[in-house]
């Protein structure tokens, strides 16, 4: 039986024994399937029935830049914002995205010159940055926008167009831009700025910053993400460019994600039924053990190292405390090149760095995953070191 709760340590390797040595452990995708346990706690607060008549139009709100987007979704991402604390709402525009994928692609177009320059804009990003982003920008061969790699070594003249995801994907860090010239504009990608993952160092004010269910409540089923933008300009753009794209975005699913954004901000204000835990104190807690974990297995494999983070204060948890991310940004030592590869061959699926734009030595690992899972990668890395030893 593999449902056991968190904090069973000792039982692992007996749960896991011969049974489960055989299993892969995918944890390749930031899936974040580790929350379906809260929420499956949270039935009657988060079930939404929706009537055949309803969601028939393709309009939500004809008087809003963003016409598709439901006011009872914007009036939650508003709240769980002052609830959190980290990030301005007051006089911005919310774009509703299907996912913060769709926004992203959005915002590129929205910010590229629409002149008849015949140069595409750059798009950086410090390495190591998130996969998916040269794979995007680069996707479609757009004559507006191009892939120009890592910021840092970024030297041209000319506008560009800087991603600062922070806390960044993969490794964790906190970012701020680092390129700095005139005719540049910066696109925040806040996916990972809640307090299970970061301290909420202060609201995040800046001109264009992402946001997303998939890893702030973990439904990333849902599809749904949100932009606040300054500038009503690039909100219509961005508007603009989900019309054409998709004519909207699916009002069930932003109705959804209404009702699980609502179930959040109470369980934080103690509104809903008192059984209920806040949900960033879960995720926090659960973070915690599971970065203790990892870094315990680590210790005793001898074989990888991780990140070292440095604490600061959180002003929503009322506590310093340091970085524990959605990803670890684990690293062989010694002489193995591949770690995916290596970690391959003991079952275990990650993504190399070189898809982060760095080294073959890193991977990046799913931490928000199942526990039976992420349970069965912590026993087999700290046994790691024996595997090392005895295998030819
Ligand atoms: N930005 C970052 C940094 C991410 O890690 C992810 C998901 N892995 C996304 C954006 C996309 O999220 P969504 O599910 O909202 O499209």
């Amino acid at each position: 039986h593999v449902n056991r709760g968190v904090g069973k340590g000792p039982s692992l390797v007996v749960a896991h024994g011969g049974r489960d040595r055989g299993r892969v452990v995918n944890l390749d995708h930031g899936d974040p399937t580790m929350y379906e346990m809260f929420w499956k706690r949270m039935d009657e607060e988060t079930t939404i029935v929706i009537p055949g008549w309803q969601s028939v139009s393709y309009f939500s709100d004809p008087g809003n830049p963003c016409w598709f987007m439901e006011p009872e979704f914007a009036k939650q991402v508003v709240r769980i914002h002052r609830v959190v604390g980290n990030a301005v709402t007051e006089n911005r525009y919310i774009v509703v995205g299907t996912g913060s994928t769709q926004l992203y692609q959005a915002a590129l177009y929205a910010l590229a010159p629409t002149g008849d320059d015949p140069n595409p804009m750059d798009v950086v990003s410090v390495a190591p940055f998130y996969s998916s982003y040269p794979l995007m920008t680069d996707f479609l061969k757009s004559g507006l926008y191009k892939w120009a790699g890592d910021a840092k070594l970024y030297d041209k003249e000319g506008p560009y167009i800087e991603l600062v995801t922070s806390p960044n994907n993969p490794d964790g860090e906190p970012r701020t831009s680092v390129v700095n010239r005139s005719q540049g504009v910066l696109i925040h990608d806040f996916a990972y700025y809640w307090p299970q993952y970061a301290p909420i160092t202060s609201a995040a004010d800046h001109d264009l910053m992402l946001f997303t269910v998939s890893k702030s409540t973990g439904h990333a089923g849902i599809r749904i993400g949100w932009a606040l933008v300054k500038d009503k300009e690039v909100a219509m753009k961005m508007t603009k460019f989900i019309e054409l794209n998709t004519i909207g975005v699916s009002k069930d699913s932003q109705l959804r994600a209404a009702k699980i954004l609502k179930a959040t901000s109470d369980s934080c204000e103690g509104i809903s039924n008192s059984k209920v835990e806040n949900f960033f104190e879960f995720s926090f807690n659960q973070m915690t053990l599971r970065w203790m974990k990892l870094r315990a297995a680590v210790r005793k494999s001898g074989l990888f190292s991780l990140p070292d983070f440095s604490s600061e204060w959180c002003a929503y948890n009322q506590q310093a405390f340091k970085p524990q991310p959605a990803f670890a940004w684990l690293k062989c030592e010694g002489e193995i090149d591949d770690c995916e590869g290596f970690l391959k061959k003991q079952k275990i699926l990650t993504r190399s760095g070189r898809h982060f734009g760095a080294s073959p030595k890193y991977v990046r690992v799913s931490m928000l995953d199942r526990d039976p899972n992420f349970d069965l990668f912590v026993e087999r890395l700290s046994t790691m070191s024996q595997i090392e030893g005895t295998t030819p």
